[in-house]
């Protein structure tokens, strides 16, 4: 069975991720999203509020669980007896912090981990989950970046009743 993983913070998770999601899923028999717990980058939601709206999300995929991890990636693969780390590359300003994380990985696991980049669709280019909290802390329109549940929690959380 092709299993691959797909970490990231998912603060919160956007149509970007998604569309990532949804086409990894077609590539691979089983998908891991997995929610990075790193309490140092104080994320606006918690690990459990970010799974939780993750699996609201894709529950329609049958192929995808979500689970959270701490630590580092290649611990957690290892753990799941996975080789593959799924990313997704938006411009070329993700593509340094990308490399070097793909290459880390590999060069601390021994080969162990390979990273799959799948290119974002044109339309989400510009999506990141920064952007949709700045626009939703200002109370500005999310509805093409995020899920309707998605865009209620995040509106809540900056004081807004929707
Ligand atoms: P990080 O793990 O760097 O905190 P995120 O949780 O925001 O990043 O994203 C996880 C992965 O999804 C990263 O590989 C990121 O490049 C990718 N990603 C984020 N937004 C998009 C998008 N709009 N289109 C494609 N890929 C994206």
């Amino acid at each position: 069975m092709k299993l691959a993983i797909y970490p990231g913070s998912f603060d919160p998770v956007t149509y970007g991720h998604i569309d990532i999601i949804t086409r990894a899923s077609k590539m691979f028999d089983h998908i891991i999203v997995a929610v990075l717990n790193n309490p140092a980058k104080s994320p606006l939601f918690t690990v459990e509020e970010r799974v939780t709206m993750l699996r609201e999300v894709i529950a329609n995929l049958p192929n995808v669980e979500v689970d959270s991890f701490s630590g580092l990636l290649v611990d957690y693969a290892r753990e799941k007896n996975c080789r593959i780390a799924i990313r997704g590359l938006r411009a070329m300003t993700d593509f340094d912090y990308e490399l070097h994380f793909a290459q880390t990985n590999s060069a601390i696991s021994r080969g162990d981990l390979e990273t799959v980049f799948l290119t974002t669709d044109i339309q989400y280019s510009f999506l990141s989950s920064t952007t949709v909290r700045e626009i939703a802390s200002f109370h500005g329109d999310i509805s093409e970046l995020v899920p309707r549940s998605v865009a209620k929690k995040l509106y809540s959380k900056y004081g807004y009743d929707n």
